[in-house]
């Protein structure tokens, strides 16, 4: 894997100290806990508003719970789903899972229960992990999930401190009792039995976190321990980052960049998270100042919301070392007002579910502002192609990304179709079709242009308007409906529904209706926040509704590229 040709421009802008050939470890993901308690078992590994868990403790937990998972009898290669926000029980329960040689399904927390559903009959899983807040949605599916026999249930109360640290989220005041007739966490993190009789290794497959293409339909990405290991030490020796670390953990870590970036580095090289639930800026400015944080992995919407913050300037962000993240496209002008404030270069980084995170990164040493991408991560290599001819294409053109790399996921679970097509072969290399458009400039820095997928991006949270217009379609006054995206400041991109009413319906029903209708029916950010009436939509010369065009329109009304 690490035979990439040594003429590529950009190895000379890697951080120094980076070795041409990385020695992965050949050992299961968990052993990075493992090793790191063993190193500093009197270390916090996660503070969580205040309440604090020890390295030592943190691992005996993941021991607990996987003899518990065994002892129900969860064996090898058995899917267990981890629904929630972000929570010690979410850590505790992925690395138990990996213990136990079962396979993590990361869900995330705000998926409507139909997506929660299709997950969960597709990988067939035969537990799940979850809050008693989100239990409802859980069981108004879950007779429909034959294969689902355990369901296991923690509160939040579950780790809180006696005095709050932080400002305790409204989201997480609701907190109800956990019920009869499922497991209590409480019971399966405190098991006293044999620990899981099974060797792991390395190859096998560890985590299938979901993620969706043109269609809409959801595909589970299978990553094996050896995928995940790569991008965790990618990224440790790209930020050398230190055991005196403080790491921000408020990324969604059922997302891949949150659990690397936020995650896993920290675990590998013994540092503290101060772990969040969810986004709020001034429990994240608080946090900064308080424990002194020196990492935080971001969105740039984080950014953009926190750089809106009244009196920012006064506040003393100077504990900060690093700070960068990636998903969704860095606004210059964001990235400048950052610096002004933090004196801090924001590193962008690119990556996707199906490598399990970054594939490239900007430099430390040396930022290059509006790259989005900066330049390819450790053993890992990138070239642009012409989408049509799949020729590759020289410097300077743009095309296709395609890459290839140790982190590169292992397939689509069960869509052996969808995972041919995701691979293309480059002078008898196998390279991953990320289906981005993006060109490289003469330094290896690569630069974001648009997706070929149409995928609409809101804050990190991927909308897939195929989607959405289906369900829209199933409002009883639409006849015709088109999404696209539209540039916002807050969000990075809004959902906006196009729709052609039916004659009967027209002058009787208004925009906000539909709307209203669509946000009892869909996941609280995919429904469009905008809806338009129009008389009719633009047409391909084979009769599909042309969203390019709209899209177009969307753009130039901002300006835009
Ligand atoms: P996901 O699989 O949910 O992580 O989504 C991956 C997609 O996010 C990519 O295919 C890109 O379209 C988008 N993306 C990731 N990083 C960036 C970035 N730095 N700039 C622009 N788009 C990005």
């Amino acid at each position: 894997v690490c035979e990439i040709p040594s003429d590529r421009v950009w190895y000379r802008y890697w951080p120094p100290r980076i070795p041409r050939r990385m020695d992965y470890p050949k050992v299961p993901l968990f052993n990075m806990v493992e090793v790191s308690a063993a190193r500093y078992p009197d270390k916090d590994v996660i503070i969580y508003y205040g309440f604090r868990i020890k390295y030592s403790e943190f691992w005996d937990s993941i021991l607990r719970f996987s003899s518990f998972l065994y002892n129900l009898g969860i064996d090898k290669g058995d899917r267990v789903a981890i629904y929630m926000p972000n929570t010690p029980h979410w850590l505790i329960s992925f690395f138990g899972i990996l213990r136990a040689n079962a396979i993590a399904v990361p869900v995330n927390p705000l998926a409507a229960p139909d997506v929660l559903e299709y997950i969960l009959r597709e990988t067939g899983a035969k537990a799940i992990i979850t809050l008693s807040q989100l239990l409802t949605r859980l069981l108004s599916i879950k007779d429909r999930v034959p294969s689902l026999r355990y369901v296991i249930v923690g509160r939040y109360r579950d780790y809180l401190p006696e005095k709050l640290e932080l400002k305790l989220p409204q989201l997480m005041l609701m907190d109800p009792e956990v019920p009869q007739g499922v497991i209590n966490w409480r019971d399966a993190v405190s098991f006293n039995g044999s620990p899981p009789q099974v060797k792991v290794t390395y190859e096998d497959l560890g985590a299938i976190p979901y993620t969706s293409g043109t269609t809409g339909i959801p595909k589970g990405v299978m990553h094996s321990h050896g995928t995940m290991w790569a991008s965790a030490l990618n990224a440790a020796v790209w930020y050398n980052t230190a055991p005196s670390a403080i790491v921000l953990t408020v990324l969604p870590i059922f997302h891949v960049t949150g659990l690397v970036h936020s995650v896993l580095v920290p675990l590998y090289v013994g540092a503290t998270m101060v772990l969040m639930t969810t986004w709020d800026r001034e429990n994240a400015i608080d946090a900064i100042e308080k424990y002194g944080i020196s990492h935080w992995t971001s969105i740039s919407t984080m950014i953009v919301d926190l750089l809106a913050m009244p009196g920012i300037e006064k506040r003393n962000l100077s504990s900060l070392i690093l700070a960068g993240g990636g998903g969704a496209p860095m606004p210059e002008a964001v990235a400048k007002r950052f610096k002004e404030l933090t004196g801090l270069d924001y590193l962008a980084g690119y990556g996707l579910t199906e490598t399990f995170s970054q594939t490239h990164v900007n430099p430390p040493h040396r930022v290059k502002i509006g790259s989005d991408l900066g330049i390819p991560q450790p053993c890992t290599d990138a070239l642009v192609i012409d989408p049509d001819t799949k020729e590759v294409l020289p410097q300077g053109k743009t095309g296709e990304l395609i890459i290839r790399g140790p982190n590169v996921f292992k397939g689509y679970w069960k869509k052996p179709e969808e995972t041919k097509e995701a691979f293309i072969e480059v002078d008898g290399k196998l390279y991953f079709r990320t289906g981005d458009v993006t060109y490289m400039d003469d330094e290896g820095y690569f630069f974001y242009v648009d997706r070929i997928k149409r995928m609409i991006n809101r804050a990190g949270y991927k909308v897939w308007p195929y989607r959405v217009e289906n369900i829209l379609y199933m409002h009883p006054a639409i006849l015709e409906v088109a999404v696209v995206a539209i540039p916002d400041l807050r969000v990075g991109e809004e959902v906006k529904a196009y729709v052609v009413l039916k004659p009967e319906y027209k002058g009787k029903i208004k925009p906000e209706d539909i709307i209203q209708w669509a946000k009892e029916r869909m996941s609280a950010y995919e429904y469009p926040r905008i809806v338009e009436f129009v008389d009719s939509l633009p047409k391909t010369a084979t009769g599909k509704i042309d969203w390019k065009i709209l899209q177009e329109q969307e753009r130039k009304k901002v300006g835009g590229k």
